[in-house]
Order: structure tokens, then C-alpha cells, then sequence
């Protein structure tokens, strides 16, 4: 069920769906998906699905992993932050990349497990428990920034948005009317002008305040 054929037929799903970055889809081929979830859960680990990880968040679907990855692969970034760690997948492939990822998660428990996974699988990641809300700006500027919980309002990730640096791009799901939520793609020009483009509609569990153990 977690085997290499498996993973190459998620992969061939996720290129029909319109992944055509090579890159992308060869880290989504390379990086091991069961072992970011729980093993009851595993069998299912090469759906493309979001699978719950406990505290009430969610492993995020694996075509949305890649429509972000490929979003911004396309400025060919160094230093990457990532805010919302939840199991680590995504700063995975984003480390696969041969990016210099950092991440950020304000539920220590989802934190603890993910760095178990990082150093198990040999992989770089720098993380913090903190509230993503606020970057690291110790380490910024970013030549990417990717969110993966959806903000209430798209005002909510300008601090973030302060954390590009030029020719850098932020791709984040933010909520509208309803239910709706659109994966947001922000890029700062060379000019300083920011060019803001809707990718796709998304679901993500939502940007919270605050930090909790
Ligand atoms: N990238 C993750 C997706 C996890 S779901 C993965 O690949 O598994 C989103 C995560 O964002 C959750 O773990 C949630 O706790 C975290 N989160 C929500 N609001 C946050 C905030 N303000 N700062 C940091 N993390 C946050």
C-alpha cells in the first residue's frame, strides 16, 4: 500500500491534474507520505486526500502541496518559511527541493512529532513553536513563503507579505464569502509593486492565534 507503485500512480494523478513542474513532482514521487501520518492511517497515504493528524488539523492533500510547491518553485527560491508545520510533509518536499526550509507551528505536540520525522528521515528543517502569524524575521527576508492555514482575511498575512524579498512570492489559502477559500499567490516585483493572483479554490484548516502545548 506504500509502495513505489503507488506512489508513481499519485504522481501521474497529480500531473492529469495539472502538476507539470518535473521538480515538484519527483519530490512528491521521492518523499515518503506514510511516514508523516499516523499507521492506522497509512494505507491511505498515496490518496489524494488531507488526512487528520490529530489535534484537529489535517495532513494537506497532496495536489495541494504540489499546485503550492510549483507556485514557488517558479522564483526558484533559496530560503523558503513555511507557516503551519502540522505533520512536516510539506516542508519535506519543499527540503527535497534542495530548499533552506524554515517552519513554523503553534501546537507544540504536531511540532515535537514532525522534528521525530525530520530527524528520522535526515532532513534539514529549521522550526519554531511559535504564531506563524508574525514570519521569523530573524532569518527573513524569504524567497518563499508558503501558508498552510487559511486566513480569515487577506490583511492577515501582510506582516508575512513584509518578509519577501523582491523577485519573492507567498502562496496562501484565504477565506472569502462563505465557506470559499482561494489559494492566494502574491509576488513583490522588482519594482516593489506586488502582483497578487487567485490559483485555485481551496480547503485548509484556518490560521489560528495564539500558541498552545
Ligand atoms: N503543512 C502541514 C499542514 C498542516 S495543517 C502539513 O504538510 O502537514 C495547518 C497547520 O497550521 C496546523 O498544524 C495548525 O496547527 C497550523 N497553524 C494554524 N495557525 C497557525 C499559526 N498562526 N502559526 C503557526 N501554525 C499555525
Amino acid at each position: 500500500m506504500t509502495s513505489q507503485r503507488v506512489r508513481d500512480r499519485l504522481v501521474e494523478r497529480l500531473r492529469e491534474n495539472g502538476i507539470s513542474d518535473e521538480a515538484t513532482l519527483e519530490a512528491i514521487r521521492l518523499v515518503p507520505r506514510h511516514l508523516f501520518i499516523d499507521e492506522a492511517l497509512a494505507s491511505r497515504a498515496y490518496e489524494d486526500t488531507a488526512l487528520p493528524i490529530g489535534h484537529g488539523q489535517t495532513i494537506s492533500q497532496p495536489w495541494v502541496v504540489a499546485r503550492m510547491t510549483q507556485a514557488v518553485q517558479q522564483v526558484a527560491p533559496r530560503k523558503v518559511l513555511e507557516v503551519g508545520t502540522g505533520s512536516g510533509y510539506q516542508a519535506a518536499v519543499l527540503a527535497a527541493l534542495g530548499m533552506e526550509v524554515h517552519t513554523v507551528e503553534r501546537i507544540g505536540d504536531l511540532l515535537r512529532q514532525a522534528r521525530k520525522r525530520f530527524r528520522s528521515l535526515g532532513i534539514e528543517v529549521r522550526s519554531k513553536h511559535d504564531d506563524g502569524h508574525l514570519g521569523w524575521a530573524e532569518h527573513g527576508p524569504f524567497d518563499a513563503i508558503v501558508v498552510t492555514a487559511a486566513a480569515a482575511a487577506p490583511a492577515l498575512v501582510d506582516g508575512l507579505v513584509d518578509q519577501l524579498a523582491v523577485g519573492g512570492r507567498l502562496v496562501a489559502p484565504v477565506a472569502g464569502a462563505g465557506n470559499a477559500q482561494s489559494l492566494l499567490q502574491i509576488t513583490r516585483l522588482a519594482d516593489g509593486q506586488l502582483e497578487q493572483q487567485v490559483l485555485a479554490p481551496v480547503t485548509f484548516v484556518p490560521l489560528l492565534a495564539g500558541l498552545l502545548d
